[in-house]
């Protein structure tokens, strides 16, 4: 099959051809429909993911068609359509069993852990624990962001911080992640800023709907959500994983607002000095997140196939796979608006 795979740190990906994978015991083998290129596959570019070793084949949000299944998988067959969300969780432990798969200690992550799917195959493991059926009404490249940006969106909205209509959602940085959760956090009836430094991004948000939106290069972030909200925001999001967005994200709430960690703090932002006395005297809640556990992808199909949410303008570039090192490059600085999909893997 045909792979895009990095031998080296920060060095284009070569395109090579590499043994077709074999379905794992309980797994099974997709080609792959669609695989977005995301801000978590440029971590793992650069050498910030202690979870990657190389060579390595990156691509943890995709989509694809069953093409082998392996002993012992019971819900799925050949030419069935699927999802797959990037935490693949063994399905079996505790944490599993109580509902809890993001956390799950046997977890599988193609992409990071195993060979991920900016390929033609990628195998695909636990597969009746975490699949889910890819609806005929969402196209491919849509479905993409289902693994990792949609998906992650809907669980730090609604799996951790309870999002409430009308309350202010703040969202920093205007990438995937981020233009999903505003897409969502609309939908769902919140009041959403969002706050970048790339006009050209806040000029997306704009279109998708933003009721504000902040150039942090230009102004104070904090003082502008404040006033926008008159007090501050309810809730916010920090989807880049900067030190200096984290800070602003835990600033700009108001007393009792929950702030929501998106962004993967790596390499020099992985220990950040935070305003724990804001923390304190606002009585703020802070959530990691990551991911989303597979059992709730109805709730955010549901909203899809309903018509209360239209993922269609978050794809911008849809690209083929010799394109994905010029796109991880770009994330070094700041990245076009929307997001990428490689739709052609063979060329
Ligand atoms: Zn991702
Ligand atoms: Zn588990």
């Amino acid at each position: 099959m045909r792979a895009a795979q990095i031998t080296a740190w920060r060095a284009p990906p070569d395109i090579v051809d590499l043994a077709d994978p074999a379905p794992p015991k309980g797994g099974v083998v997709l080609r792959v429909l669609a695989a977005g290129v995301c801000r978590s596959d440029w971590h793992a570019w650069t050498g910030a993911d202690s979870d990657v070793s190389l060579p390595h084949v990156p691509g943890h949000e995709y989509c694809g068609e069953v093409v082998a299944v392996g002993a012992g998988v019971t819900r799925w067959k050949t030419g069935d359509r699927v999802i797959a969300p990037f935490i693949l969780a063994c399905g079996a432990c505790a944490d599993c069993a109580a509902g809890h798969q993001t956390i799950c200690a046997d977890q599988v992550l193609p992409g990071f852990t195993a060979p991920g799917a900016f390929a033609e195959f990628v195998a695909v493991a636990h597969a009746d624990a975490n699949l889910a059926a890819l609806p005929d009404s969402i196209a491919p490249d849509l479905a993409a962001g289902l693994g990792c940006r949609v998906t992650t969106a809907w669980h730090a909205l609604t799996g951790r911080a309870a999002l409430q209509p009308g309350e202010w959602l703040a969202v920093f940085g205007g990438g995937g992640v981020g233009m999903s959760a505003l897409l969502l956090g609309r939908a769902m009836g919140a009041r959403v800023i969002v706050v970048d430094v790339v006009p050209e991004k806040l000029d997306f948000a704009r279109s998708l709907g933003a009721d504000a939106v902040v150039n942090a290069a230009t102004e104070d972030p904090v003082t502008a959500i404040r006033d926008i909200t008159g007090g501050g925001a309810d809730l916010s999001i920090e989807a880049l994983g900067i030190a200096e967005t984290t800070v602003a994200a835990l600033r700009c709430l108001r007393k009792l607002g929950r702030m929501v960690q998106i962004g993967m703090p790596a390499g020099d932002h992985a220990a950040m000095k935070l305003p724990m006395d804001v923390v304190y005297s606002g009585q703020l809640a802070i959530y990691g997140t990551r991911g989303m556990p597979a059992w709730r992808y109805p709730s955010l199909l549901n909203l899809i196939a309903g018509g209360r949410v239209d993922l269609t303008p978050l794809v911008t570039r849809r690209i083929p796979l010799s394109a994905a090192g010029a796109e991880l490059a770009a994330f070094d600085g700041p990245a076009p608006p929307g997001v990428a999909v490689i739709t052609d893997f063979l060329t």
